[in-house]
């Protein structure tokens, strides 16, 4: 594949702006570049906002009928191009082309639909039952755009990310200013330039380049109404501080630290086989990833063993081979970071029971997988059982009273995903209750849809996203009250 070097868009165009640098991006399950994008700085940040800012009038004037048009139309347009967008997006960022179809592509596709299918009927104009005010008023309440709206994205689901915020933020009538990471940016460019020839210029902005520099221009912009930001909770309280100073909205989705309890009737085979997947999908480079399994010590032995068996018949490879079971950590610092946690296990007392070592791949010897990797007698002092690894790295701990279980579970400042593996409804949905997260499953992990909201508790954020009440969280209310 030649390298793709690629510049911002901004106002309807796409070029490499003259001063910046470029960042290289490197497949990460083979070594190799695969593409430059630009670094962007604070003046072309500026410029997007410019853009952006210009085209709103125009955009939030639009009749929302025909805002849903255009957006039933991205979807066509994502259609003709996929195999190109797939390609780029696996190919910079190592998620499997198999998660992609089976994924990334329904979800975005249906998030898009509800959109263009609901928009026309959602109630920018409502007329609250008046009791209180002593003549005859006419009482409305419009819900109105905010303004630009800046969009911040994490590397591990760039163009998932990307659509949960964009298709909300245009519907409502704003418009946008994407900053995508800096290694994962090249298919949300892509996007973005395709999208130019059906929506006005200016509407679709992106700025590439670093977080601490275009990043921390667009969060600071006095003209950005709005920041919806996905990423770490440690980046996600910086961009509280600083929005803060202009007041702007923010809508946070950050880290997580999700806990399963494997109760003592849980099924064995599908236990074993969930709570698997719960930790290596995307090899653990998913916030909700199930990364702490709290098991009944009357199932303790029996379900690790399987869980060994099943993690260790991953098979890492191109994300292009349909054989490829195994995601690589997404880049060099990332790959030192995981291993640094495997080693604070190990140092710390954890046993570990599988995994724990770089994965060679024969052909691919700058390739970044790390075997699956599970620990058990993980204690709480661990650093493992209270960060964020965000690689393939599991955490059991064996537990004999369920009360403890759910303590410790909720023993977290992350409050993002948990689950429960029982074969007792009743008593599963009563333990679901009592944990402290955003989204539950019962029997199950990963599974998403469309229909619900998604979002964090405590440390993990606040805000919800992926469903139609998501726009709101880019509207605002004006009431208007009138006693002609
Ligand atoms: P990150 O916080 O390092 O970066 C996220 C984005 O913020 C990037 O675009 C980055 O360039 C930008 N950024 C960094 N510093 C900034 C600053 N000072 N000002 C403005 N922008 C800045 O996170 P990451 O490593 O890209 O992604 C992994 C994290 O994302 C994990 O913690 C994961 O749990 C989280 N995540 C959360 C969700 C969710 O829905 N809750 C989904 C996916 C990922």
């Amino acid at each position: 594949m030649a390298i793709k070097v690629q510049g911002h868009v901004i106002n309807g165009e796409h070029k490499a702006q003259q001063s910046s640098a470029y960042i290289d991006v490197i497949n990460p399950a083979n070594g190799e570049i695969v593409a430059q994008t630009t670094a962007g700085t604070a003046e072309e940040v500026d410029k997007a906002v410019a853009a952006a800012k210009a085209a709103f009038p125009g955009w939030r004037s639009t009749p929302a009928s025909e805002r849903a048009a255009l957006i039933a139309r991205i979807a066509l347009v994502l259609g003709a191009n996929l195999e190109e967008l797939i390609e780029l997006e696996c190919s910079c960022t190592g998620i499997l082309a198999s998660r992609m179809a089976s994924f990334d592509v329904p979800a975005l596709m249906q998030i898009i639909q509800t959109f263009a299918e609901n928009l026309e009927d959602y109630p920018f104009v409502e007329y609250p039952p008046v009791r209180t005010l002593p003549e005859a008023h006419d009482v409305k309440v419009f819900k109105e755009p905010l303004g630009v709206c800046g969009l911040i994205s994490p590397w591990n689901a760039p163009l998932f990310v990307t659509f949960v915020k964009m298709i909300p933020a245009l519907a409502a009538g704003n418009t946008v200013v994407i900053k995508p990471s800096e290694s994962s940016s090249v298919a949300i460019v892509r996007v973005a330039e395709l999208l130019q020839s059906i929506l006005p210029p200016g509407v679709v902005n992106v700025v590439t380049g670093y977080g601490r520099e275009a990043g921390a221009a667009l969060v600071a912009h006095p003209d950005v109404a709005k920041i919806s930001f996905t990423g770490s909770t440690n980046t996600g309280r910086m961009i509280q501080r600083t929005a803060a100073d202009t007041m702007k909205r923010v809508t946070l989705e950050l880290g997580g630290k999700g806990a399963g309890i494997a109760l003592p009737d849980a099924p064995i085979e599908l236990t074993a086989r969930g709570a698997t997947f719960a930790f290596l999908f995307h090899a653990g480079q998913v916030c909700i990833s199930g990364t702490r399994l709290f098991i009944h010590e009357s199932i303790h032995d029996q379900l690790v063993a399987r869980m060994v068996e099943l993690a260790a018949a991953l098979k890492p490879g191109s994300q292009f081979d349909p054989q490829t079971t195994l995601a690589p950590m997404a880049f060099k610092t990332h790959y030192d970071r995981v291993m640094g946690y495997i080693d604070s296990a190990k140092e710390q007392g954890a046993t570990l029971v599988c995994g724990g070592e770089p994965m060679v791949v024969p052909d691919a010897p700058e390739s970044l997988f790390i075997q699956p990797t599970i620990f058990t007698d993980v204690t709480d002092d661990m650093r493992i059982y209270r960060e964020e690894i965000f690689g393939p790295v599991l955490s059991v701990i064996k537990y004999s009273d369920v009360d403890d279980a759910i303590r410790m579970a909720n023993d977290s400042c992350y409050g993002l995903s948990a689950g429960v593996w029982s074969g007792d409804p009743i008593a599963a949905q009563s333990i679901a209750r009592q944990l402290e997260a955003g989204t539950v499953w019962v029997n199950e992990w990963h599974a998403l849809t469309g229909d619900v909201s998604f979002g964090g508790m405590k440390q993990s954020g606040y805000g919800r996203e992926i469903n139609m009440a998501s726009i709101e969280s880019y509207l605002e209310s004006k009431t208007y009250l009138t006693s002609f």
